[in-house]
């Protein structure tokens, strides 16, 4: 166990939890982030970000990142690469598990944001590295003049599609619906790509390959049609739910995961606080998600202030 008490662990390290890191660090309270292994959240695994207020010209993700992980360390935040293994939240003061070691703090931020959603087909789980992946920006240059699918019809698979498209010869956009959920002007980049075709009301029942991808089985979803796609890769861009399983048992949530939030960003537990995608289903934004670690930050100084004295 580590012999210091911090005011405040925040367990993340993505937009909500560096923001909050920032703030809190500038409220004179003690933070350790405890951000994981992969650290960075979703931006990590993004091109460009268009719609972060200050970046005229868009910004990179992982550069967004790294600039906001700079900020909150030159306040004093102590940024740990390990993953939150348990939480203990029913003592006093607070245990966060990682690396093996026991951290103690007086308050918690949750913000572990959101996971990869699989389609979990047969076949999926078998071949991911080897075809299957959800990250076209790091993926893509091993489908230099290839063919591939992506699964989705948001934001997500949008940008997966036209990255895809700088390296592979054609992309397929698989979605089950017949009209994407995705922005208009994402769209409007999709349906100016002729190296894009999209199947529409279509899933994806099995991906087939031995050691690497070589088709996908779908279905027309109005029709009930079986065919096979031959191809190389399958992106699967269908979303993400939210991190939350370390923190099940004291910590009340919805069926699906979501963190209830009771009064702004407290949680159902005094001093246990919540922000970004782990808790919002509605917004999922890396601005909205700042600006909530922000909220999250600002109730903890209240609360270390009205409780300084336990
Ligand atoms: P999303 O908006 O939730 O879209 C998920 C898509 O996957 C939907 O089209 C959904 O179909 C489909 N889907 C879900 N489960 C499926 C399943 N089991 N099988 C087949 N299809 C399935 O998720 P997202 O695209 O990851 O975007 C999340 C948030 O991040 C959004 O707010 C988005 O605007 C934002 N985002 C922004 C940018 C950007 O601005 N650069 C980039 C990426 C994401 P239905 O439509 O039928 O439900």
């Amino acid at each position: 166990m580590s012999e210091k008490i911090y005011d405040v662990i925040i367990v993340g390290s993505g937009p909500s939890a560096l923001t909050a890191a920032i703030y809190t660090t500038r409220g004179n309270a003690s933070t350790l982030i405890v951000g994981g292994e992969s650290w960075g959240g979703q931006l990590m695994l993004t091109t460009v970000v268009d719609n972060f207020p200050g970046f005229p010209e868009g910004v990179h993700g992982p550069d967004l990142m790294l600039a906001m992980r700079h900020q909150a360390e030159r306040f004093g935040a102590t940024f740990l690469e390990k993953n939150a293994e348990t939480v203990d939240l029913d003592v006093r003061p607070f245990v966060v598990k990682a690396g093996g070691v026991e951290y103690r703090s007086r308050s918690v931020i949750i913000a572990t944001g959101a996971l990869t959603q699989w389609l979990n087909v047969p076949g999926e789980k078998e071949l991911i590295g080897r075809g299957v992946a959800t990250c076209a920006p790091c993926d893509a240059p091993f489908y230099k003049n290839k063919v591939v699918a992506v699964v989705g019809g948001g934001d997500s698979a949008m940008e997966e599609a036209n990255v895809l498209t700088k390296y592979a010869d054609k992309v397929y956009i698989i979605h089950r619906r017949g009209e994407f959920r995705a922005s208009k002007v994402m769209q409007d980049k999709i349906f100016a790509n002729h190296k894009i075709e999209v199947v529409w009301d279509t899933e994806v029942n099995k991906i087939i390959g031995a050691d690497k991808v070589d088709k996908i089985e779908i279905e027309n979803t109005k029709t009930h049609g079986i065919k096979e796609l031959s191809l190389d890769g399958v992106f699967v861009a269908i979303g993400h739910k939210p991190d939350s399983d370390i923190f099940k048992g004291p910590v009340e949530m919805d069926d699906r995961g979501y963190i209830k939030v009771f009064d702004s960003t407290k949680t159902n537990i005094a001093g246990v606080f919540v922000a970004g995608d782990v808790h919002d289903d509605r917004y999922k934004q890396a601005i909205t998600a700042a600006g909530f670690g922000c909220m999250a930050a600002m109730d903890v100084l209240k609360y270390l202030e009205d409780n300084s004295s336990s």
